[in-house]
């Protein structure tokens, strides 16, 4: 049986930024990842907004900066918005979590891949991990959305959530290579929305809807064809995967086992966004577990009880957009001047929507 202080369970971007705060702290930390490397088998579109882009380091050459966005209505008629400080990182999303995994096990965290989590039990104050396989004092559950973690330890679970899916094209000419273009459509898109968004050297076309209905990507880009060009196209990745939306769950510990990230449900309800909170409190978590056992600092369950994100206000936003908005209102909106400066406020200044 191997001794640490701390096991990760799942190695996306939760996990990696929980472990690099704890190994630069000196506390043993062991992650288990399923996956066979970093980067494979990737669900997400990877856009990283400027706030996270502020507060985390990411190389620029696996990035692509995107100003401005093009929002259409069911109609397809379309506002351009644009703010002087604000962008979208695209980003090339396997080489940044190989980034992210090479930048924890340089901090001193010890990585497993092709190796799942399994099962825990709580044995004599500490947690025994795998059938004994490792020994620790805390357990993270950053395993995705549906978390085992959260399960073997009767934690909540997400219940709500929008299923995505994704193509890169390449030979794909945009009109407009600095926008983000954003499709309002509740037949296609129930609750969320479809984007076509220039990435690292391809484009990325992708569609969401609210579970239970399931996105139509070749119907989204049927509907594309009137304003983009695909003749010469062609699809080099597919992805997707759901998208956790019903706010945080609870409890979202209990005793020294944690939920985080996407298991934790702290993706924000109307923007789909969760890498920048995964992020964050994976960091926040590391820190607070480190200053915990180095210097009988709070509880980390205190902590984050007092700081994961409740998205109340925007859970009001997501069930008025996807119960309450049929595709005539949304046409009609687009006619009223005040819905631009609206729309910008979700696009650009979303930490005023808490
Ligand atoms: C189609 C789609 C598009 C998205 N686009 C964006 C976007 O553009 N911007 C944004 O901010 N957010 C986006 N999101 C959301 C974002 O991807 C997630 O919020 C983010 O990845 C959460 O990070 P995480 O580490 O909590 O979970 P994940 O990234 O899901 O990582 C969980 C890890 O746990 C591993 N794992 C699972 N079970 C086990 C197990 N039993 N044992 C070991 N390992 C396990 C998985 O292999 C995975 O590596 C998107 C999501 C989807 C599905």
């Amino acid at each position: 049986m191997a001794l640490t202080e701390v096991v990760i369970a799942g190695g996306g971007f939760a996990g990696l930024a929980c472990a690099k705060a704890l190994a630069a702290q000196n506390i043993p930390v062991v992650v288990l990842e399923r996956k066979k490397a970093a980067g494979i088998g990737m669900h997400t579109t990877g856009i990283i907004v400027k706030e996270c882009a502020d507060e985390f380091a990411i190389p620029d050459h696996l990035t692509r900066k995107v100003t401005d966005v093009r929002l259409y209505a069911p109609s397809l008629k379309s506002v351009e918005l644009h703010s002087r400080d604000y962008f979208f990182l695209t980003t090339d999303t396997p080489a940044l979590m190989q980034y992210l995994s090479d930048d924890a096990v340089q901090a001193g965290a010890v990585i497993l891949y092709d190796t799942p989590y399994e099962s825990a039990i709580l044995a004599n104050e500490r947690i025994n991990v795998n059938n004994g396989s490792f020994s620790c004092q805390f357990l993270i559950g950053a395993d995705g959305p549906r978390s085992k973690v959260a399960d073997h330890f009767s934690l909540g679970q997400n219940t709500k959530f929008l299923l995505g899916a994704e193509a890169e094209y390449t030979g794909l000419n945009l009109p407009d290579t600095n926008a983000f273009y954003c499709f309002l459509d509740q037949q296609l898109a129930h609750g969320y929305l479809g984007w076509v968004i220039p990435g690292v050297g391809v484009t990325q076309i992708g569609i969401a809807q609210r579970m239970p209905r399931r996105p139509d990507i070749d119907a989204f880009v049927e509907r594309m064809k009137p304003l983009f060009d695909f003749t010469n196209t062609s699809v080099v990745a597919r992805r997707g995967g759901l998208i956790p939306v019903g706010g945080l769950v609870r409890p979202f510990a209990r005793g020294n086992v944690i939920l985080l990230g996407d298991s934790a449900g702290i993706v924000s309800p109307l923007t789909a966004g969760g890498i920048h909170t995964a992020l964050r409190y994976g960091k926040i978590l590391g820190e607070t577990i480190a200053n915990y056992l180095h210097n009988g600092g709070a509880h980390p369950v205190q902590r984050l009880e007092h700081i994961y994100p409740r998205f109340y206000f925007k859970q009001m936003l997501r069930l008025t957009y996807e119960r309450f908005t049929p595709d005539w209102m949304l046409n009609f909106a687009f006619t009223n001047p005040l819905f631009k400066s609206a729309a910008s406020t979700v696009f650009f200044k979303k930490k005023n929507l808490k």
